[in-house]
């Protein structure tokens, strides 16, 4: 059997066929669930065909996969970090066609496709060295002849659930970091984005047979929310890292709790850049085009809302609308687009339902507001004048629609900047010092990532990825992150023969 289009053939070459089991499952490709169908966003047209996980597919992994990480856990962490870099090698061959898959298949334009492959490049690099730095420490005992040492052990699987914008580097930031700590991992893929679940396990898999090591370490199921249920429930899984919406990060977290399981949540932003009257507003300008409309506004750490000071507000606004109306729309695979489509039909409709909405209260649309007309889900960026104050300034809308305002100060700011629900990104364009330690400080963005002249999105793997309130106070990727994939134990050893809290009692 052939992929529908020649331009599909090149999937053959990173293990992909025109209809794929979708579950690797006890170092096997195999699965009995309902048959979905990949569809490429720019023109609403299948890809490939895929069969998703049944709850029996699901049971069967999980067994072998709590089997194998008796023997995962007992090799040494350098020698899982050899594992981890051979991952990288293998990630590093087919590094311009796995970016090709997820510019077709997610429908992000070929460089963030290319870009975010190589994010998992160098987590795998980050692993590695960290391999050999999962340090505990020794601590001063209060007692005499006594010593205390904090020792990090695996916390066995770690359970890995991730969204479609973002579909294969969410699970390098957990992935590379839960392996090298130890752990096996269970990974659920977007459900709309399944070949790119398929052909990463593919490449890992492979290393791991390379390896003479069971395929089970690293499980993965093609699958929707029934299989992400199962994965909550799951008691075998110590660890769930859930990356998605805040409602359904919510429901996760409940149930993992009800099972004393422990939960990291990467869930829904709602950022903004500051654009103080010191700025560079050229800089400013093209921070805020890329943060707002790059991955069509699908981004986690996407710009929705930009907060401008009065006195610069006009010149600002100008300058963007300018920019907005030079961006190239289209094909997510042609040179010099900028903006590819929505990821499904659905997301379109949400982007009419925002507009509608916005319309309906009068907001000012600055640029943009409509759909484009093609058989593919493409959108106008668009740039809406409103109130701070304005219920839906408050929501996540997974589109290119940014919110600007204007305010007057620098505590007006950061206040209208902490007013929403979410915690992930922010933003300062200044170039005054107390501005940017009070931004940093205390009463300052209440954000995860807290940046100055720089835009929401781009974070780097070394530090610590994640957000407080509503997008759930996880932490992924660089910095300590792996300590969540860890359970620690205190230990306090006595050296002498006194138990120093047992004197004057008569033992016989
Ligand atoms: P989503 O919440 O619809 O789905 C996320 C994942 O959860 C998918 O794999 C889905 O199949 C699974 N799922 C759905 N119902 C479930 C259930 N009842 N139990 C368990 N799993 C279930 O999110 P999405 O639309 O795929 O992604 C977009 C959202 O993700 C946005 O809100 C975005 O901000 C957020 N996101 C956050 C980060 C971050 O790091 N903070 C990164 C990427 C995306």
């Amino acid at each position: 059997m052939e992929f529908a289009k020649q331009e599909y053939e090149f999937l053959s070459e990173i293990g992909l066929s025109p209809e794929t089991p979708g579950c690797f499952v006890n170092g096997k490709w195999k699965a009995h669930g309902p048959t979905v169908s990949s569809i490429n966003p720019a023109n609403n047209q299948k890809i490939a065909t895929v069969v998703e996980a049944s709850l029996e597919d699901y049971e069967e992994g999980m067994k072998a996969c709590s089997e194998a990480s008796k023997i995962w856990m007992e090799l040494p962490a350098p020698k899982r970090g050899e594992v981890v870099r051979q991952i990288g090698d293998a990630l590093r061959e087919k590094l311009h066609h796995l970016g090709r898959l997820l510019s077709i298949e997610m429908g992000k334009i070929l460089p963030e496709g290319i870009g975010e492959v190589q994010e998992v490049i160098d987590m795998c690099d980050f692993a590695v060295g960290l391999s050999r730095q999962l340090n505990g420490s020794v601590i001063p005992s209060e007692r005499p002849n006594h010593m205390m040492l904090e020792t990090w052990n695996p916390l066995g699987v770690v359970g890995v659930i991730t969204a479609f914008n973002f579909p294969c580097a969410v699970l390098g930031w957990n992935a590379c970091i839960a392996l090298v700590c130890g752990n096996c991992v269970v990974w659920k893929g977007a459900p709309t984005t399944p070949l790119i679940t398929i052909a990463i396990t593919k490449l890992v898999s492979e290393v791991f047979e390379r390896n003479k090591l069971p395929g089970a370490i690293f499980t993965s199921f093609c699958g929707g929310a029934e299989i992400g249920q199962a994965i909550a429930k799951d008691p075998r899984i110590s660890l769930v890292s859930f990356t998605g919406s805040t409602k359904v990060g919510l429901m996760v977290q409940q149930t993992v709790h009800q099972r004393f399981g422990k939960c990291l949540l990467e869930l829904s932003g709602n950022n903004a850049i500051i654009i103080m009257d010191d700025a560079d507003i050229k800089l400013a300008v093209r921070s805020v085009l890329f943060a707002a409309v790059g991955t069509a506004g699908q981004r986690c750490t996407t710009c929705r809302r930009l907060l401008i000071h009065e006195s610069i507000y006009q010149t600002v606004l100008d300058q963007l609308v300018d920019v907005y109306k030079q961006v190239k729309i289209g094909d997510p695979l042609e040179k010099g687009t900028l903006l590819g489509p929505l990821h499904t039909p659905e997301s379109r409709k949400n982007f009419e339902k925002g507009i509608e909405n916005i319309k309906s209260q009068a907001w000012k649309i600055l640029t943009g507001g409509s759909v484009i007309e093609s058989e593919g889900n493409f959108v106008q960026p668009t740039i809406v004048e409103i109130s701070p104050t304005a219920d839906i300034v408050k929501e996540e809308l997974f589109a290119p629609v940014l919110y600007v305002m204007k305010f007057q100060t620098f505590e007006e700011a950061v206040k209208i900047n902490n007013s929403v629900p979410q915690g992930l990104s922010s933003s300062i364009f200044t170039r005054s010092p107390e501005n940017i330690f009070k931004w940093l400080g205390p009463h300052g963005s209440d954000t995860g990532i807290v940046n100055v002249n720089i835009p929401t999105n781009g974070a780097e793997i070394g530090g610590a990825f994640g957000g407080e309130k509503a997008t759930g106070g996880g932490r992924e990727a660089g910095s300590d992150s792996w300590k969540q994939y860890m359970r620690r134990s205190t230990c306090t050893i006595n050296y002498g023969n006194e138990l120093p809290l047992a004197q004057g009692i008569n033992f016989g």
